[in-house]
């Protein structure tokens, strides 16, 4: 079975990288700009998903964010694990740290290239002057407790 074709990144650069640069949650917009799942997905539903760009409602983006993580409260605020309510709980506080879109099956594998390739070194280095500072929450404590709970 053919794989399906992947967006080539250099057509959609220009809204792409304003999506990256802009304080909302960036998964649901990569994902309309992908391709969707490939033909030989292994997800156990009788659906043809290829080509399709819908949220599958996984919860990926939603576990890996790290303001959720921070702060659990926000995430209280809904049970869905979609795009959608990462939108509603994060909204425009967004680190711009661009996990969500690399964990979505939905992002095509082209666009999660250019960000690991063109955006990791500059979110790595923006992320790394925050050490230190006293407004930020202390990571390694939050992972302490992460760790200890049951
Ligand atoms: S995972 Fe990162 S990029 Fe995605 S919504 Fe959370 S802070 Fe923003
Ligand atoms: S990671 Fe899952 S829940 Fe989040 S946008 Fe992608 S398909 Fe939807």
């Amino acid at each position: 079975m053919p794989l399906l074709k992947q967006r080539d990144v250099k057509e959609i650069e220009g809204i792409l990288n304003k999506i990256l640069n802009t304080h909302s949650p960036p998964v649901g917009r990569c994902r309309l700009l992908s391709s969707g799942f490939g033909p030989a997905h292994a997800l156990n539903i009788a659906e043809d998903i290829s080509g399709h760009k819908e949220c599958l409602g996984c919860g990926n983006c939603v576990d890996i964010c790290p303001i959720l993580l921070r702060e659990p409260s926000r995430r209280e605020k809904t049970e869905q694990r979609t795009s959608m309510a990462l939108e509603s709980t994060v909204g425009e506080d967004c680190d711009l740290c661009d996990a969500c879109i690399l964990v979505c099956p939905q992002v095509a594998t082209t666009i999660k290239n250019y960000v690991v390739n063109h955006r990791m070194v500059e979110v790595m280095s923006r992320l790394g002057e925050r050490i230190g500072d006293e407004d930020e929450p202390d990571l390694d404590l939050f992972l302490e407790e992460a760790i200890s709970q049951p």
